[in-house]
């Protein structure tokens, strides 16, 4: 894996790059801001040599992924483990972007703009045939001219949250992936379903007061979250059919992406 992002230029070099604030924390490290070559980044660190290992085999595919709508992927560093360059999001997850703005800030349209933002950047990965197994509203980030672009594809699977049943982030797991650990477009559809609703409900935390064992259960049964205050009932239904039990039922990203730009249309013509 070396040998081959350094043939193709995806290793960079430690000295033209300047660590600044620390901006967040990974699992397996921290997340700094930075500069590389007078470019704002982030770095995320992975300080684990064996983690840092898996974690460099899946850069490889990162540096083959490019899209308006993911976190670009700038290169890698190895140095005490691994440094992985991306992209400066300023704005931060979008689920904190959300929290500390709120209604009063945030319009539907703009709401609709994430969604469609997300939703464009999945369909690309799923036209390369990409699972994420991890999307969630706090692995979406905004960047300075607020524009949401999805984050960690490519590295989900050495994350072992998703890697290890026992840490999967119930939530926004499908049933089928839950269970039996079929994971697929389709399931991360359901998880783009939870991200439509914590969208739309500001950052809220899907299924509130409910326990892990209890969704799991309940939503087994059939049971679904109600529609976010003030949520445009059209929008609901997406979130309703990302949820489909069976799915073969759900639509794709193609189809997904499709919907929601005829309700933007409605909502913000022209
Ligand atoms: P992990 O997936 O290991 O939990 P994340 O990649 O989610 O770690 O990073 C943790 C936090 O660091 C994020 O929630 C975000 O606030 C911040 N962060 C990560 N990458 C960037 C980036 N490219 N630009 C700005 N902030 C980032």
């Amino acid at each position: 894996a070396e040998l081959e992002l350094s043939k193709n230029g995806w290793l960079l070099d430690i000295e033209k790059l300047t660590l600044g604030e620390n901006i967040g924390e990974g699992e397996f490290g921290a997340v700094y801001e930075g500069v590389y070559m007078s470019q704002r980044v982030a770095v995320k660190t992975i300080k684990c040599d064996v983690t840092a290992q898996a974690f460099l085999q899946e850069t490889t595919v990162m540096t083959k992924l490019q899209h308006k709508n993911l976190v670009r992927l700038l290169g890698v560093i190895l140095h005490k483990g691994l440094h992985i360059v991306t992209e400066l999001m300023t704005k931060g997850n979008l689920v904190n972007f959300l929290r500390t703005r709120g209604r009063s800030v945030v319009n539907s349209v703009q709401l609709l703009r994430f969604s469609l933002d997300v939703c464009e950047g999945m369909e690309y990965l799923e036209s390369k045939k990409l699972v994420h197994r991890d999307l969630a509203a706090r692995n979406v980030l905004i960047s300075d001219d607020n524009v949401a672009k999805v984050s960690d594809f490519g590295l989900t699977k050495v994350d072992s949250k998703v890697s290890d049943k026992a840490k999967l982030p119930v939530k926004w797991t499908a049933p089928e992936a839950l269970k039996k650990e079929k994971f697929s477009t389709k399931s991360d559809v359901w998880s783009y379903g939870i991200l439509l609703w914590e969208i739309f409900s500001y950052g809220r935390q899907p299924y509130p007061k409910m326990s892990l064992q209890e969704v799991k259960d309940k939503v087994e049964q059939g049971y679904r979250m109600e529609a976010p205050e003030d949520c445009p009932p059209s929008v609901y239904s997406l979130m309703r059919v990302c949820w489909e039990q069976e799915p073969r039922k759900r639509p794709g990203f193609h189809k997904l992406r499709e919907k929601l730009d005829r309700e933007m249309e409605k909502l913000s013509p022209g």
